[in-house]
């Protein structure tokens, strides 16, 4: 199996690394990622936070298969709430 890879526009090999998963413990609905996706990949839910007995709205996963894997998602968040992956090909 090799990994997925690219080109940058100088002809460099680049590996995407999508987006997997965003942490809602550490999330704190600040939507910087939302903007900065400009794939529509992620959107809020509600999260219940069971320490506080409270709900607030985190940012989500919501269309995978739309991600492009450019992480551009994990370099705006302040709480680095993001994993990525890379894919098999
Ligand atoms: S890796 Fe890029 S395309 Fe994928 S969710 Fe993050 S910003 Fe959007
Ligand atoms: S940038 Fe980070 S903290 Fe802000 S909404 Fe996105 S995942 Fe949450």
């Amino acid at each position: 199996m090799a990994l997925l890879t690219g080109k940058t526009r100088g002809g460099k090999d680049w590996t995407p690394t999508f987006a997997e998963t965003i942490d809602p413990e550490k999330c704190i609905g600040c939507g910087r990622c939302f903007k900065a996706c400009s794939r529509k990949v992620l959107g809020p839910e509600d999260f219940v936070d069971e320490e506080t007995d409270s709900t607030r709205m985190v940012m989500t996963i919501v269309n995978s298969d739309n991600c492009i894997g450019c992480a551009g998602c994990g370099v705006t968040c302040p709480k680095k709430c993001f994993t990525f992956t890379t894919m098999e090909v």
